[in-house]
């Protein structure tokens, strides 16, 4: 590519990151200031290494404003819990945000069901024996709602299907078998049957 050319593509690179980054008042100022910057050098060499300096510097804020997960809206807020019917809820990212960025995958649950789904989650996606001990430790509990625990239990799997289908999860980890080797699910359905 001839250097005109090739200058000309990063400059529009740089100026759609940065519209991209930044509101547009903002961004019109920093272009603006790039503007004048370049009129006043004389090489092209020169322009395009401050192209290529701050398209980096623009990509890794690109990245971050990706990543970053929104603030719930009050209406999400006061939405109740999607397992057990609370009254207010919190947005749980089912597409994690690190993974996928900011995104629509989302289901509303209360404090306590959406610690309940995390902690299941790494139990059985992670295999985090300090989660385990605690769901173990809830699912002892008789004021959990069994329905609430299924439907959480239901939404981990699920997710985890997806992620096995991806290939980013071993498959033994959507088994029965590692349910129960985990968190003696047949056991659990037992005491809650025993309880009615
Ligand atoms: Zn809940
Ligand atoms: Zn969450």
């Amino acid at each position: 590519m001839m250097a005109d050319s090739r200058e000309k593509a990063l400059v529009e690179e740089l100026y759609a990151l940065i519209r991209y980054v930044y509101h547009k008042k903002l961004a019109d100022e920093i272009i603006q200031a790039f503007e004048d910057a370049f009129a006043s050098r004389t090489t092209p060499e020169e322009r395009i290494t401050i192209c290529e300096q701050w398209i980096d510097f623009y990509r890794a804020h690109r990245y971050r404003k990706a990543m970053r997960r929104r603030r719930p809206t009050s209406q999400e807020r006061l939405t109740p819990c999607s397992a057990c019917g609370y009254p207010v809820s919190h947005r749980h990212h089912l597409w994690d945000v690190a993974t996928h960025g900011e995104n629509r995958v989302t289901v509303q649950l209360c404090a306590n069901c959406h610690e309940l789904h995390h902690l299941m989650y790494n139990t059985l996606a992670r295999d985090s024996e300090r989660s385990r001990k605690l769901v173990l430790h809830i699912l002892a509990s008789p004021r959990l709602q069994p329905q609430a625990v299924q439907q959480i239990l239901g939404w981990c799997r699920a997710i985890m299907q997806y992620e096995v289908e991806n290939g980013w999860l071993e498959t033994h980890k959507v088994s029965d078998r590692w349910l129960e080797e985990k968190l003696h699910w047949a056991d659990y359905l037992r005491r809650v049957e025993s309880r009615v």
